[in-house]
């Protein structure tokens, strides 16, 4: 991709309108652009980043073998009046009429109508556990939207749900989510720590919010640091081990504000361990057994008997996550964006010094360009005549985590190359791809067939 040919409107300056620094990032090198309060266009850059997410949470959601579906965003009432829940909602649920005079609604969440889809059509007990999951927009009429897509109206989320027979192996399935959660966060570079919750409108009595650190973060937290050591590695996705996992987190003190207290944390925590900060909620999950299932009658025959099926559902910000790996990862001071290489726009910017009566820079770049998209390197080109100093700002900016400066110093077939934020070296092309190609390897998965169980 050239520069000059793609749709990256970059602002000057951070607009004022914004006050946290993802908020202003997104806005600054045109990442979204705001079309009505809390409601966001993606622009190329915005989206591709959330492109890159949504396929991390895919992955890692198929790999504990969760079964993709696709549900609508627009619902009928109906179902949400079975469950009880179309008064409970209250204003966040946008509601709307359709020509006949139905009742129709945008979709805040997704409980009923995947309980209205599998209880038309699963009936024995042998069919479970079924995990479903799907990704796509949400609206909640959020009384306050602010700091971009942190909080808006309309958001991309991945919801996934659960049905077992019983507690037993609903703990289970809980427990796979749990694992994957962990390990969706890794991919993305972020240290999400799962806390336990209250459940909300939701409902139920099991919870966890998957918080990452961040002083801009809404919700206030109550951790003991030594949970940051915990390690999910070598879990295998069974019952025995899934347990032990959770109960490693579980020993450590862990909550969000609802659930605080304060003799307890003194208790339970050290003075050195404690720490007491903000953070972002970036998945939640929840186990709420018949609370859907009952009222709108989802069962299923086990040896003659009539059992409502065992329910939970698994949330995870896809949207929101653009903003919350800015806020973890932006250096404000220096002003300087690095993505991770899992979700980064491209991979590697090519910042060719250009005059205008030599092109040999741009040449150069061009066979740089078709080299890394034979070895799937995504790459853009600056193509633009501004010097190296406002092109590597530009660049720094945009969050390109490497980038091949191609002018004086460049001799023979060496480069300048840095990865962003660091100190450049002088390299060959096959040098470079290799450490590109090293850092994309860390971040897939090797072991993909081997766990999916169903
Ligand atoms: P919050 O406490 O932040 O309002 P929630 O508890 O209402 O969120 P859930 O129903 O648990 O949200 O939704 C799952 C995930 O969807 C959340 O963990 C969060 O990452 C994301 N999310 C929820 N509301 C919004 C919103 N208004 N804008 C962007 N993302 C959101
Ligand atoms: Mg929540």
């Amino acid at each position: 991709m050239l520069i000059s040919k793609s749709f990256i409107p970059i602002l000057k300056n951070n607009p004022s309108e914004a006050v946290i620094k993802s908020h202003q990032l997104m806005l600054r090198v045109g990442m979204i652009k705001q079309s009505s309060s809390g409601i966001y266009s993606w622009l190329p850059l915005g989206f591709k980043v959330m492109k890159k997410i949504e396929q991390v949470v895919r992955e890692e959601q198929d790999r504990i073998g969760v079964q993709e579906i696709l549900m609508p965003t627009i619902q009928s009432s109906e179902i949400w009046k079975e469950s009880g829940r179309y008064d409970d909602y209250g204003e966040e649920m946008l509601r709307i009429k359709d020509r006949q005079n139905r009742e129709m609604l945008y979709g805040p969440t997704n409980e009923e109508l995947v309980t209205e889809i599998f209880r038309t059509s699963v009936k024995s007990y042998k069919s479970l556990p079924q995990l479903l999951y799907h990704i796509q927009w949400k609206f909640r009429d959020e009384l306050r939207p602010r700091f971009g897509i942190m909080r808006c109206r309309e958001f991309y989320m991945k919801d996934a749900y659960s049905f077992d027979l019983n507690d037993e192996e609903a703990n289970f399935s809980y427990n796979k989510f749990f694992l994957s959660y962990l390990r969706t966060f890794q991919r993305l570079d972020l240290s999400a720590i799962p806390m336990a919750a209250d459940t909300g409108p939701i409902g139920g009595n099991l919870s966890h919010e998957f918080i990452i650190l961040a002083e801009t973060g809404e919700s206030k937290i109550y951790t003991d640091k030594r949970i940051f050591e915990v390690n999910s590695k070598n879990t295998k996705l069974e019952k025995k081990s899934l347990a032990e996992l959770r109960k490693k987190y579980e020993n450590f003190y862990s909550v969000t504000d609802d659930k605080f207290n304060k003799d307890e944390f003194e208790k339970n925590v050290p003075n050195e361990h404690r720490l007491n900060t903000k953070g972002i909620e970036v998945g939640h999950i929840f186990y709420f057994g018949d609370k859907y299932s009952k009222p709108m009658n989802a069962s299923v025959d086990f040896k003659g008997k009539k059992e409502f099926v065992k329910m939970g559902s698994y949330g995870i910000g896809v949207s929101r996550l653009v903003g919350a790996i800015i806020e973890a990862k932006y250096d404000d001071k220096n002003e300087i964006m690095k993505w991770p290489i899992s979700v980064a726009p491209y991979e590697c910017a090519i910042l060719p010094l250009i005059s205008k009566n030599d092109s040999s820079n741009l040449e150069k770049a061009n066979k740089i360009l078709e080299f890394f998209k034979s070895i799937k390197i995504d790459v853009i080109i600056d193509d633009t005549d501004e010097n190296f100093s406002s092109k590597i700002k530009k660049f720094n900016l945009i969050g390109i985590p490497f980038q091949i400066m191609i002018g004086k110093k460049s001799e023979g077939d060496k480069y300048e190359f840095k990865e962003t934020g660091k100190e450049s070296k002088s390299l060959s092309i096959e040098e470079i791809s290799k450490i590109i190609i090293n850092q994309k390897k860390n971040k897939l998965i090797t072991t993909l067939e081997k766990e999916i169980i169903f």
